[in-house]
């Protein structure tokens, strides 16, 4: 897959092999452009990974889930021939402790979450609150906000107190899906998919190529790599943003793209794969979904493919995934069966095989399912790194007008991006036949 040829000068540079980048490079190949893709590790997908478990199943440790409301994964899924699986939802909820008296809904803060949606970003009314801040002020009771708190922070992986609330509502009217969003994933992986689209792409990439400077120069940039410089006309930078601002540009960027990139920060997540002899949860009517009150970012439900690969994935974000970061395989594989064992019954303590996938502080995407906005201020942030400085564009999944944070942003981002370099480029080339 590794080109060789380090004198070449290539049309675009793509940095990333993640879902945003393989997109561009997709569509940049489409439009006859001549395309590299450099990737920081040795193999694509960036968040979206798999690996063989103990017992010879590949498995996704990273991004794996997606719904019917998800045009661009679904399509992918579908022309690649993959095997679409539903998530197994039948039978009850696990609360921990058991409530059998509060509404689901309350149990995750839907009605305030549903409020907050509702708000208008740029209502002067909301400009420089916290979510923390506001939700201090929402009428539910301390219970419902804890619960909104436990899911917000689970999902974005921050403490609601860094998060300014115009972003929080700004990124959450982009989720739009009336399906859940766990709703399919994919018997062969969804990052079998990100191999396909890189085998689509043939010599292109280059794999174990960080990008440490990229330099503009007249007529291009230079973007240096372990393995030799690469030159380029333009390049797409389809990193996440806080891990992007890592990468030294010279000469320095204007200093509001500066900015821009800096108002991002990464949160930490683990993700725990747990193969069982049978789905003992079920015999006892319950779905494998399980939630623990007081332990706000813990969530598992069931993925098990076909009954006999009975499977819980459990995610851990925020305190919680800092808390268990660098705890010994063993003493984390007690911990979390041991919650599992609370909400699902005492089989749950004799997994076949426990897979933590821990991404905190992961060098090459920050540590969580996606970088937020924690910068008050910076409130034009996406759409002047979505500008870029041509030559210099960026993407990511963070930068997309819909789904931000999802494969399915990904998706869109990179291909905006390689769309904008592409009218750029026809557009230089009209004005310089007129001129
Ligand atoms: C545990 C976990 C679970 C998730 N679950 C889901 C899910 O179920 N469904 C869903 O839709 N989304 C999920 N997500 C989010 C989803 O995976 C991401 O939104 C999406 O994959 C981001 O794609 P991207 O291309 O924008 O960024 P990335 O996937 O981060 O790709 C960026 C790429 O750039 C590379 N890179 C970084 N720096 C450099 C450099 N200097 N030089 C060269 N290469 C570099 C990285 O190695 C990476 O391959 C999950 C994420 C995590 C971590």
């Amino acid at each position: 897959m590794n080109r060789t040829n380090r004198d070449e000068i290539v049309d675009v540079a793509v940095v990333g092999a993640g879902f945003a980048g393989l997109s561009a490079a997709h569509e940049l190949v489409a439009a006859g452009l001549d395309v590299v893709l450099l990737e920081a590790r040795d193999r694509v997908g960036g968040r979206v990974e798999s690996r063989v478990n103990t017992l010879g199943e590949r498995i996704d440790t990273g991004g794996q889930y997606f719904c019917d409301d998800m045009r661009e994964v679904t399509a992918l899924a579908r022309r690649f021939g993959k095997t679409i699986l539903e998530t197994p939802v039948d039978g009850d909820l696990a609360v921990v402790p058991p409530d059998p008296v509060t509404d689901p809904n309350d149990l995750f803060g839907v009605p305030i979450r549903r409020r907050m949606k509702a708000l208008d970003p740029a209502d002067p009314a909301i400009a420089g609150l916290t979510v923390a801040e506001w939700l201090a002020r929402q009428p539910e009771t301390e219970a419902v906000r804890t619960a909104f708190r436990s899911s917000m922070e689970g999902l974005w992986c921050l403490p609601i107190e860094e998060v300014p609330l115009w972003y929080l509502v700004s990124n959450d009217r982009r989720i739009t899906n009336r399906h859940w969003e766990l709703q399919h994933f994919l018997g062969e992986t969804l990052h079998s998919l990100a191999d396909d689209l890189a085998a689509g792409l043939g010599g292109r990439i280059r794999l174990s190529a960080p990008v440490s400077w990229i330099e503009r120069r007249a007529g291009g940039v230079v973007l240096s790599t372990p393995g030799g410089a690469v030159r380029a006309r333009e390049v797409v930078v389809a990193v996440p943003p806080a891990t992007a601002a890592r990468i030294a540009f010279r000469p320095a960027l204007p200093p509001r793209l500066a900015a821009a990139l800096g108002a991002w920060c990464s949160g930490a997540v683990l993700k725990i794969v747990v193969r069982y002899a049978a789905p003992f949860w079920r015999d006892r009517g319950l779905s494998g979904m399980a939630t623990w009150r007081g332990m706000p970012g813990l969530y598992a439900c069931d993925a098990s493919p076909d009954a006999g690969r009975a499977t819980l994935v459990v995610f851990a974000g925020g305190a919680l995934a800092r808390a268990w970061h660098g705890l010994p395989a063993e003493g984390l594989r007690r911990v979390v069966t041991g919650h599992l064992v609370e909400a699902l019954g005492p089989e749950a303590a004799r997994p076949l095989d426990f897979a933590c996938r821990d991404w905190t502080e992961d060098e090459w995407s920050g540590g969580a399912y996606s970088d937020l906005i924690i910068d008050m201020g910076a409130v034009d942030a996406e759409d002047v790194i979505r500008a870029g400085v041509p030559p210099i564009r960026f993407a990511a999944s963070e930068l997309s007008p819909s789904y931000p944070g999802y494969v399915e942003g990904a998706l869109v981002a990179g291909r905006a991006a390689a769309r904008a370099l592409i009218a750029g480029q026809s557009a230089s080339a009209t004005s310089a036949s007129g001129s």
